[in-house]
């Protein structure tokens, strides 16, 4: 019998829309098809694909807006990200590098272009997950994980060229630098065509991947660029054939059996609780930022 996980559903990306003026993303989910509890640990998904943008003396972005209760995690494959909050924190996120924003307990942030990317202008690509936290750590103080691709895990297959980049958890021995609050794996696979690589996850992880570069036969059925695959809940393997040189954002993770009450940029248990991070923001508890 095989132990191979059989595919749910490939999906298109959706019609884009824009964050602010700066991202313009495909939201996979939550929606329609991927409900708020499908891929949990994994809350949303928006996708920014390859996009060409103009030289702007004023950086594009979205300005100060809140966050409690869950992890934002942006990826860059293209492109540059600078970030500020109300903590005084600040960076940048640079091609190929990895932020894991710990919300938690709330803040207040804003995400632009960085100053010189936005002068030159260029091509854009990159990823927002937002990652849930478990009731007992939604009020965890907030912090950063700051992964750069020189941090991450490499795993390299057999042709010694592609290769399992490990942000968080591991692959056969290989770990990841981001520590998470729940059970999860997040890679992206870098495949030559031809390559090949299996991932193993348990059957009741909640797994999903999107093509972000090139082709990919994923457990034999052929996936175009921008498209993610949602896998059933039963068998344990992935067998990632590249049709393409292509780069694969792989994520699994246990998920998180909890209510969720979601509402903007809250991702709580109850509606009490929104209601508390939305007073909370309106009295000045989650700090100031201009
Ligand atoms: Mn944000």
């Amino acid at each position: 019998m095989s132990n191979k996980k059989t595919i749910e559903a490939i999906i298109a990306p959706p019609p884009p829309h824009m964050v602010g003026d700066g991202f313009r993303v495909h939201n996979f989910f939550p929606g329609a098809e991927i409900d708020k509890r499908r891929m949990s640990p994994f809350f949303m998904l928006d996708y920014g694909s390859k996009i060409e943008f103009t030289p702007s003396i004023e950086p594009r972005g979205v300005g100060v807006h809140p966050h409690a209760g869950f992890e934002t995690v942006s990826i860059a494959y293209h492109g540059k990200i600078a970030h500020h909050d109300s903590a005084g924190n600040s960076g940048i996120i640079g091609e190929g590098d990895v932020q894991w924003m710990t919300a938690g307990s709330g803040l207040l942030h804003k995400e632009y272009h960085e100053e010189n990317f936005s002068k030159t202008g260029g091509l854009f690509q990159m990823v927002q997950l937002w990652v849930n936290l478990p009731a007992k750590d939604k009020k965890t103080t907030p912090k950063y994980q700051e992964v750069t691709n020189k941090m991450m895990g490499r795993h390299y297959l057999a042709d010694k060229e592609s290769f399992i980049e490990v942000i968080a958890g591991e692959y056969n021995g290989t770990k990841g630098p981001a520590t998470t609050f729940t059970p999860m794996q997040v890679y992206n696979a870098k495949l030559k065509k031809g390559s090949k690589a299996t991932l193993g996850f348990p059957a009741n992880y909640n797994t999903g991947l999107l093509v972000i570069e090139g082709t990919a036969k994923l457990n034999g059925s052929e996936v175009a660029t921008d498209h993610f695959v949602l896998f059933n809940n039963e068998g344990e393997e992935i067998e990632i054939e590249a049709t393409e040189d292509t780069i694969i954002l792989v994520l699994s993770g246990e998920p998180i059996n909890e209510p969720i009450a979601a509402y903007g940029p809250f991702v709580m248990n109850t509606w009490a609780e929104v209601e508390e991070a939305i007073e909370s923001v309106s009295k000045g508890k989650f700090g100031v930022l201009e």
